[in-house]
């Protein structure tokens, strides 16, 4: 892991920031989780090669990235969803 030769991969910064305990991973500060979930979107989009094809993506349990795949946390991603999907007043003019 910590020698894979992948620098295009939009993960690769994020290669070990699971296995510093305790040390400061080389991705941090206060915008690294909107930092993270961008780039497993841009994985995602490489991955899947579009946007529809990545919110087809059937891999939800063969895959880790699954739940982030749109770049939001799931709970945005639901309430985003619920919001579009809600019932809306008819507007006649
Ligand atoms: S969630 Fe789907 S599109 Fe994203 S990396 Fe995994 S398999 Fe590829």
């Amino acid at each position: 892991m910590r020698e894979c030769p992948d620098r295009q991969c939009p993960l690769w910064a994020w290669r070990m920031a699971a296995a510093r305990p305790g040390r400061q991973p080389a991705c941090s500060g206060p915008d690294a989780p909107r930092r993270a979930l961008r780039d497993v979107r841009r994985q995602c989009m490489t991955c899947a090669g579009g946007r529809a094809e990545v919110r087809q993506c059937a891999a939800r349990e063969a895959c880790a990235l699954w739940r982030w795949r749109f770049g939001v946390r799931p709970q945005t991603y639901r309430r985003v969803r619920q919001r579009f999907f809600a019932p809306r007043m008819l507007r006649l003019f």
